[in-house]
């Protein structure tokens, strides 16, 4: 069925990193298991076409009519995505996008929020204290982020095998040979900032210094980008023209259809049971193509789809 759904759409699909037992509280786990991921591929590659995501956005550039498909996304930069994700596409041969937020990848350090979680996880924060920092970090500027921090200090530790295998980030030259081996990447900003509360200075430099840093390990031009906590506001759409992105990914649920908002295109998670993860596809699929053949039919705009494209495609 899936295979027949006529819809002219592309699921962009939301992952972060892979690896089993994730340190990270249930109602927000962003990680899924190897077993899952696995099963999740494999169910995709039988039913759809995976396309990369540079093509998609080269084709709504143009203007092309979209081909029904999937793209893989990957947020953050974590090492699990060399270690564990690579093997697996690439002997699936399966395309695929990182998206880096390259402060971790030039030094090392963790996501703010992993440090949190790991923390958590091992019981140097109580739930409350997990909960506030969280919140702090989402929703203050990332100028604040060594204060929020700052409560961690006196928590240092080893973190276990868990704990790396699951925060654990690239580097340059892992960087290097995943882009060598096909792998795409995209800026995830510099800092993972909140984009939506931060000054256009701020947002722009961000920009900037990412795209300048994957531009020299990669050696060619790098305009994906994807937002960080999914946000975004007015003036990170225009920041994001003028630092020349051409395309960026929110976390808002949906299809990407003929038209869409390249600098706003939506994805869909992950995080469910196999028959819920292969279902929302299908079901986003079935409806998209209810709304082409509606248009179709009676030669009026499906959502998203300005007038003068759908002359041109259905006129
Ligand atoms: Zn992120």
């Amino acid at each position: 069925m899936a295979r027949l759904i006529p819809a002219r759409a592309v699921a962009v699909l939301l992952y972060h990193g892979v690896c089993d037992r994730a340190p990270i509280p249930k109602h927000i786990n962003f990680h899924v298991s190897q077993n899952v991921f696995e099963r999740q591929m494999r169910a995709l590659k039988r039913r759809y076409r995976i396309a990369s995501l540079a093509d998609v956005v080269a084709s709504l550039v143009r203007g092309e009519r979209l081909q029904k498909s999937v793209v893989l996304t990957f947020d953050d930069g974590y090492r699990n995505n060399l270690l564990v994700v690579a093997p697996l596409l690439n002997a699936l041969r399966l395309p695929f996008t990182v998206f880096v937020a390259t402060a971790c990848v030039e030094t090392g350090r963790w996501m703010p929020l992993n440090e949190i979680y790991w923390r958590w996880s091992e019981g140097m924060l109580r739930e409350e204290e997990m909960t506030e920092l969280r919140r702090q970090i989402r929703e203050r500027p990332s100028s604040d982020l060594p204060q929020i921090l700052s409560a961690l200090r006196d928590l240092s530790s080893k973190p276990s095998k868990s704990v790396e295998d699951s925060f654990a980030m690239l580097n340059w030259g892992e960087v290097r040979q995943m882009a060598r081996d096909g792998v795409e990447f995209g800026s995830h900003t510099h800092s993972h900032c909140n984009m939506a509360i931060e000054s256009d200075e701020k947002q722009i430099d961000e920009l900037r210094v990412s795209k300048y840093l994957l531009e020299k390990n990669l050696g060619h031009q790098v305009n994906l980008f994807a937002y960080p906590y999914g946000k975004l506001s007015e003036a990170t759409r225009r920041n994001l023209l003028q630092t020349r992105y051409t395309c960026a990914l929110s976390s808002e649920n949906g299809l990407v259809t003929q038209g869409a908002d390249r600098l706003r295109l939506p994805r869909l998670g992950n995080d469910r049971t196999m028959w819920m993860f292969t279902g929302e596809i299908l079901f986003q699929f079935a409806k998209q193509a209810a709304r082409d053949a509606w248009s179709g039919l009676f030669g009026r705009a499906s959502e998203n789809v300005p007038a003068t494209e759908t002359e041109e495609h259905h006129g």
